[in-house]
């Protein structure tokens, strides 16, 4: 209720207070903000992925100025050298406006990705968004199997199955499993933690017994740790998989997964939407105002 009403009033307090909250996770307003926190974490072993923040477009205009962006983004971080790939968020490209024009947008990230010998990760938004997503990024992974990934979210009652249809497909695949962060009918949808929870490690269960790359994306400890038991019961050697984790969200855990020996990803947004992305997410699930509340307590 509390987290409500605060994320409610969000979009009129002044952009400046937001910013105290938001700044924690998001690296700021440019690419060079991004390039710095990409770098500052490599340092500290760990790789990342960019994100442009702005994923609400109406025109297909701007679905080219994204495209436009990103292309300037890989250029910028390729040039510094950042030990890292890219995030893509569909509806950014005109996923509901026009999926064709959409496909060819991610396809030319993809191509530019493959010249520079990184990866394209296509993020999972909404449930409308699921199967044209996924239609698209079966498309481009046929063109370009290496350097293309998915994101599926654990709490979708067919996300098992989708799984299981992409490995069918006989292709190398790369998958980040989250939870999911929108608010999805339960008809569609699990809701209970303990439920969404073991559907997580099932899926996870499912990838490792098939040779899929996943990306562990969780900040969630009993998660972490099923996910540390399933890769000792299968053997999985530390290049088969990778943890990943929001830009800082709980830093102590990443470090911990660190020192044990595992891959870890940092996904880093930025950019100049940051204001309406951050109350945009806060009003989607108000339970983020208590994370983002925790987490400033946490850090004193
Ligand atoms: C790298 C990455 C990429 C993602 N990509 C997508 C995507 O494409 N589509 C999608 O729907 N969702 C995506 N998500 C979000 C994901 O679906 C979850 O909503 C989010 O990660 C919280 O779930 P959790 O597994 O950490 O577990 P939870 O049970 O929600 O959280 C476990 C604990 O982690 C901490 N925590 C979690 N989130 C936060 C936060 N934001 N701030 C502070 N503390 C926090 C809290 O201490 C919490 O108690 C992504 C998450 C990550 C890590």
């Amino acid at each position: 209720m509390l987290n409500t009403m605060i994320s409610r009033t969000l979009p009129f307090i002044p952009k400046k207070l937001v910013w105290q909250f938001s700044k924690n996770y998001i690296a700021g307003e440019t690419t060079q903000d991004a390039v710095s926190a990409a770098l500052a974490l490599n340092r500290d072993g760990i790789m990342v992925t960019i994100d442009i923040l702005g994923e609400f477009i109406e025109t297909l205009d701007q679905a080219e100025k994204n495209k436009e962006e990103y292309l300037e983004l890989m250029a910028e971080t390729e040039k510094n050298g950042v030990n890292g790939n890219y995030s893509i968020k569909p509806t950014m490209f005109g996923l509901l406006l026009d999926a064709q024009v959409c496909c060819g947008h991610i396809r030319e990230l993809v191509k530019k990705a493959r010249e520079y010998g990184s990866f394209i990760r296509i993020d999972m938004e909404d449930s409308q968004c699921v199967d044209p997503t996924i239609a698209i990024f079966r498309k481009i992974r046929a063109e370009f199997p290496e350097n293309v990934g998915l994101v599926l979210q654990a709490y979708l009652r067919r996300t098992h199955q989708d799984i299981e249809t992409l490995i069918q497909d006989g292709l190398p695949l790369n998958l980040r499993l989250c939870k999911g962060i929108y608010v999805e009918p339960r008809k569609i949808a699990y809701k209970e933690y303990s439920n969404i929870n073991r559907h997580y490690l099932a899926d996870l269960e499912l990838m490792f017994k098939n040779g899929v790359y996943p990306a562990i994306a969780t900040h969630d400890k009993p998660l972490i740790q099923g996910a540390s038991d399933l890769i000792e019961t299968y053997k999985v050697s530390p290049d088969q998989y990778e943890f990943q984790m929001l830009y800082g969200v709980t830093p102590g855990q990443r470090k911990t997964i660190v020192a044990k020996g595992h891959k870890m990803r940092v996904y880093i947004p930025f950019g100049s939407h940051w204001f309406g992305y951050s109350t945009r997410r806060l009003k989607e699930n108000p339970k983020m105002v208590s994370h983002i509340m925790k987490a400033l307590l946490y850090k004193g």
